[in-house]
């Protein structure tokens, strides 16, 4: 599969750097390089040239390289020129390119002529991107190696598997009279659970990966005063939030990312939950109960301080905190945050057997924060060895999710009704749920909706 026309786009970053890059792909490449540089150069062979306008004169000069198809990154004729990286230098010669018959390069277009001519599958073009915007270390080692292939080459062994199964049960749709053991016959639930067992470790590495790059969403709430932007301010380690006595500061979102041990944190403060004043803090709080149905995990926090202890214990108990509580949408993960321990003279502990779970912290003198760490580490599932990480998206994780539940419908199915119709027709879907990832099969508008989010010449 070959596109019709040649694109082009600076690949480098905007701005003023010692080297800019224009790349060009498509058939035209051969003919335009001719008339760019003077003469085809040879494949793959950096090669110092002048970048000609049309009249024959300099409009950089530097090192050009060409990619002869189909040995290239998008399996076409490729032509890198590596000239000054100046703004108007390269625009120059971009213009000057498009004189000569390319057409400006959409978004991620370069990624998905790579993926369109089989050079790449989808969750490597996906990795390219995540690679480009990793915001920390981990994050970007888990792109290289989904780059590198990895979560692919364990989707495809997942598929392989799944399709011995189903060689099994169709040799018994096609021969029904030969005898063909059950499936509790000890090879094939052997088989079975060595699925299983892929399908999680692959969940885990991708969950893993997902969480590194999206992060997870933290929303501070709680009522006015009780402690969030102080909170916010610790865990952030700086004054990032407005602290004061007076309730109702904070009015908008405030947020901030943070990492703990690798695992990457969006921060969110809201303004305190109360019957508003004034529209400014109505919207405010309408912003805040719209972050608290998307977040991850609340962090409910509760002033402790006027307390002592076991007023604190009757706290948790109290009508008005379940009335807080009631207010929060129900599928939302909580913790109750008890700050201001310092001043109810409690020491910082946690106590995981309640529902919600209850931290007891002070903001103020940083007292159990490591605690709140540790917690939001667990409740992310984050186990900090990243070695096997593999980048991941929430798609990914969706598919994944659906393939293993078709299966084990497949195994249920069997074993109520033994029919090999619907095992075979249940691995199937679950097949081409794993297809998804990997893009072979995926809809052109998920395809436009993955490529259109990567940046210009990529
Ligand atoms: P918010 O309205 O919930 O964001 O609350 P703030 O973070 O603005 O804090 C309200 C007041 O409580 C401020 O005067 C803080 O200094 C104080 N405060 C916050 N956390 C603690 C704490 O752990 N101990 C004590 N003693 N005071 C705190």
């Amino acid at each position: 599969m070959s596109s019709a026309d040649s694109i082009v786009a600076i690949a480098s970053a905007a701005g003023r750097s010692a080297v800019g890059i224009v790349r060009v792909s498509g058939p035209d490449v051969p003919r335009i390089a001719t008339e760019i540089l003077g003469k085809l150069p040879e494949p793959r062979v950096a090669t110092r040239a002048r970048f000609r306008d049309t009249e024959g004169n300099s409009l950089d000069e530097g090192i050009a390289i060409y990619f002869a198809a189909p040995a290239s990154f998008t399996g076409e004729h490729v032509l890198e020129l590596q000239g000054h990286g100046g703004i108007v230098v390269l625009d120059l010669l971009v213009a000057r390119l498009l004189q000569l018959g390319c057409r400006a390069a959409r978004p991620g277009e370069f990624s998905e002529r790579a993926f369109l001519n089989g050079k790449i599958d989808l969750a490597q073009a996906e990795a390219v991107a995540d690679l480009i915007d990793a915001g920390t270390s981990a994050a970007a080692r888990a792109a290289v190696r989904s780059i590198q292939g990895e979560f692919s080459l364990r989707v495809h062994a997942l598929q392989a598997q799944l399709t011995e199964l189903r060689v099994y049960v169709e040799a018994a749709i096609d021969f029904p009279d030969e005898e063909i053991e059950s499936m509790s016959d000890r090879a094939q639930s052997g088989r079975l659970a060595q699925v299983f067992d892929a399908f999680d470790a692959l969940l885990a590495a991708a969950r893993q990966g997902a969480l590194l790059r999206e992060g997870l969403n933290v929303v501070i709430a709680g009522k006015p005063n009780a402690g969030k932007s102080s909170l916010l301010n610790r865990l952030v380690g700086d004054e990032v939030a407005i602290v004061t006595e007076h309730p109702g500061t904070t009015r908008d979102l405030l947020r901030h990312a943070v990492e703990i041990d690798g695992l990457p944190i969006n921060l969110i403060d809201t303004a305190g939950l109360r019957s508003a004043i004034d529209a400014v803090e109505a919207e405010g709080v309408r912003r805040a109960l719209r972050e608290i149905g998307r977040a991850d995990r609340v962090l409910y926090v509760v002033d402790a301080g006027p307390a002592h202890a076991e007023a604190a214990d009757a706290a948790a108990r109290s009508p008005d905190l379940s009335e807080q509580l009631a207010h929060l949408p129900s599928d939302v993960a909580v913790t109750i945050v008890f700050n201001k321990i310092d001043v109810a003279a409690i020491d910082a502990h946690i106590d995981e057997s309640s529902t919600p779970v209850r931290l007891f912290l002070s903001a103020r003198t940083g007292a159990g924060i490591d605690g709140l760490r540790a917690h939001l580490k667990q409740v992310a599932g984050f186990d900090g060895a990243i070695g096997g990480t593999l980048s991941a998206r929430r798609r990914h994780l969706d598919a994944l999710h659906r393939a293993r539940d078709h299966t084990q419908k497949a195994v249920e199915a069997w074993g109520s009704s033994r029919s090999p119709e619907l095992f075979a027709e249940d691995l199937r879907y679950a097949q081409l749920a794993l297809g998804e990832i990997t893009g072979e099969f995926s809809s052109d508008d998920l395809l436009g909706e993955i490529f259109g989010s990567f940046c210009i010449g990529k």
